[in-house]
């Protein structure tokens, strides 16, 4: 800056380049859909798809008999196919993008700015000339820095471009379920025909108003909210449209509204940000709740992420002391129909007795949750005392409540050009759908847990604690008593179960003595000797998906390539992200470096250089926050996976 002429400076240019976008943001079709008409879409579903040519029956579905594949030969072009083959999250270099290219563009850049500044200021054009010979050699070190070796296989080519075209009119190129660097190639007939048969009665009813009435409304009510937002950002009504389920036995359909800039996603964003912040009532409800002498705190079932679960496990270790004998019951249960199914009425009652309840936790002052430009806090008192504070809006949690009314009973989505509205059941893929589903099954635990409280069941909140669940997986572990009270209905011993049998179905998934769980196997220890403190308990272990039955033929690519367009500093930090991940999910030293090995060797087949990747994780045992990591010091854990790294 000390370059510039004085009257040039504090007005610094930044410097700014777009890379080519992801495979993924340039394949990706299933959202097109939305500007269809229902007359273009009659049109397509009057004609013959090309899922009867012979040369393509390899990748009919069995059960739908149209083309449903994941398998990338099926794109004509070898250029375009070798590229889709790296996946969704690969970025292709620019055929414009080397870095001689990028150096002479952001020199031009800088001459017109230059002779811009010479007219404002008066300025001859040598004075900055200086400057501009330290701003180039400055961009040309950053250049270097960046990966410029262009690889013709790896390039975005217009042929590329007017394959895909091709490859889009017959195809919906759609994303895969927990698989998301893949390609879901679907018949466009088929994808229509499911889509169409998924909003009927009673869960969406067609609406008459028309789509600019129905973002009027949102927009008046986020507004009337004291709610800002960029009216003509979001001005869409919401569309539907499907990831391929490649896991399912029989690849299921279920269409999700992408709410992505529509028109009610203002309002989802700040229900969303007040659900979080009124989580750890939640939490604090729990504990309130269920406070007694006879038991030790019992765990909420609801879980933050995977990472919770080995501490639970080994909480359950502590305090069970089992025979060598006796199984340990695991079960896992899916919950079904979460987001078609639960009636409006019972979700809002249901979430609203929640909010009393923690509004109960501090009974002498009413609780508010407050707004400024950062985000939410709960704060207690009237608005008068926190005049001071910079906090603009307040909400009472009856407020909040009407804010959610307004968003279940006023969600729409657009099928081509119908627009139907969801009577039943919370949409998918809003902001707030999670935290609303959390919000509603935890009071229904919640109630579960209090009623064995009341009757003083000691054993069973002892049972029942060792519940978790994450969104829509459950966890339960050594009690029988889960299966037999999983819905309200349900009695045993005079106790109600769960669940509301008219919002959920729940299916059991798997019970064993070893399972997986999220990104997590559980297992028991029968490995050790009887002196060993594991011996015969629960352990954990990282899981793979991609090690499952149903992913092996999917042949996933987990980690981002080489070649793709990033930058290595932050592709060389997965190492360190997940080896945090598999030091907490990993109880014993030999998965974890299994798993660092396997880590190590996928992102060398990747084509990661092997000198870097071991100096990462050399890095990552070396900071790590306590000196002994599995009891061992970091080099000799080192050391350890060194030797195992050659040793295959
Ligand atoms: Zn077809």
């Amino acid at each position: 800056m000390q370059y510039l002429p004085l009257g040039v400076r504090g007005r610094i240019p930044r410097i700014s380049y777009k890379y080519v976008r992801t495979l993924g943001r340039l394949a990706f079709n299933y959202m097109h859909l939305r500007k269809f008409t229902s007359a273009e879409a009659e049109s397509i579903l009057n004609t013959v798809c090309m899922c009867e040519e012979k040369t393509l029956k390899q990748y009919r579905d069995i059960d739908y008999r149209h083309i449903i594949t994941t398998d990338c030969n099926i794109c004509p072009d070898p250029h375009l196919r070798t590229l889709l083959m790296m996946g969704a999250n690969f970025r292709p270099t620019s055929s414009s993008g080397s870095a001689e290219n990028i150096s002479d563009d952001i020199r031009r850049e800088f001459t017109s700015l230059i002779s811009k500044w010479s007219n404002s200021y008066a300025l001859h054009r040598s004075e900055l000339q200086l400057w501009l010979n330290l701003c180039m050699k400055d961009v040309n070190k950053q250049l270097k820095t960046m990966q410029t070796l262009i690889d013709a296989d790896y390039t975005w080519l217009k042929s590329d471009q007017i394959a895909l075209v091709s490859l889009q009119k017959d195809y919906i190129i759609t994303y895969v379920d927990k698989a998301a660097n893949m390609f879901a190639f679907i018949c466009k007939k088929h994808y229509i025909k499911q889509l169409l048969q998924e909003y009927k009665l009673p869960t969406y009813k067609v609406s008459t108003l028309p789509s600019q009435v129905i973002v009027d409304l949102h927009h008046t009510y986020a507004k009337q909210r004291g709610i800002t937002f960029n009216k003509e950002a979001y001005n869409k009504i919401a569309y539907a449209y499907t990831s391929h389920k490649a896991t399912k036995v029989i690849a299921d359909v279920r269409y999700i509204a992408g709410s992505y800039m529509c028109s009610l996603q203002p309002l989802s964003v700040h229900i969303n940000m007040i659900l979080n912040k009124l989580k750890p009532k939640i939490y604090q409800l729990w504990n309130t709740a269920l406070k007694n002498v006879n038991t030790s705190a019992l765990r909420i079932w609801m879980l933050k992420n995977s990472t919770e679960i080995p501490y639970r496990i080994k909480l359950f270790n502590r305090t069970y002391n089992l025979q060598p004998q006796r199984q340990i019951l695991l079960e896992t249960y899916d919950i079904k129909t979460l987001y078609t199914n639960i009636p409006h009425d019972d979700l809002l009652i249901k979430i609203w007795e929640l909010f009393e309840s923690i509004s109960g936790l501090n009974k002498h002052n009413t609780m508010k949750l407050a707004s400024n430009r950062k985000g939410y806090k709960i704060v207690y008192g009237n608005s008068i005392d926190h005049l001071k504070t910079g906090l603009k809006q307040f909400y009472s949690l009856r407020d909040v409540m009407h804010m959610i009314e307004f968003l279940v009973k006023n969600t729409y989505i657009m099928v081509q050009d119908t627009c139907f509205q969801q009577n039943i059941g919370i949409p998918m893929g809003t902001n707030a759908g999670v935290n609303m589903v959390d919000f509603y099954l935890t009071k229904y635990e919640l109630d579960f847990m209090v009623q064995l409280l009341n009757k003083q069941r000691w054993d069973m909140l002892n049972n029942f604690s060792t519940t978790m669940r994450y969104v829509d997986d459950i966890l339960s572990v050594d009690n029988a008593s889960f299966k037999q009270l999983l819905y309200i209905e349900n009695t045993l011993d005079g106790l109600s179960g769960i669940y509301p049998r008219t919002a959920v179905t729940l299916q059991l998934v798997d019970n064993a003595s070893t399972l997986n769980y999220m990104d997590i196997q559980i297992l028991r220890d029968q490995s050790h000797n009887i002196d060993h403190f594991l011996h015969n308990k629960l352990y954990t272990r990282s899981y793979d998906k991609r090690d499952g039955e149903k992913y092996r033929k999917l042949n996933i690519t987990k980690y981002p390539s080489s070649r793709s367009l990033i930058a290595h500093k932050v592709s060389y930090n997965i190492i360190l992200s997940q080896c945090h991940r598999f030091v907490i999910l990993d109880t014993y030293r030999v998965d974890f470096i299994r798993d660092a090995v396997r880590l190590f060797w996928d992102l060398s087949r990747n084509g990661f250089d092997h000198n870097k990747l071991c100096q990462r994780f050399k890095h990552f045992l070396l900071s790590y926050r306590t000196r002994l990591i599995y009891g061992s010091k970091p080099i000799s854990l080192f050391r350890e996976f060194m030797c195992n790294l050659w040793d295959k």
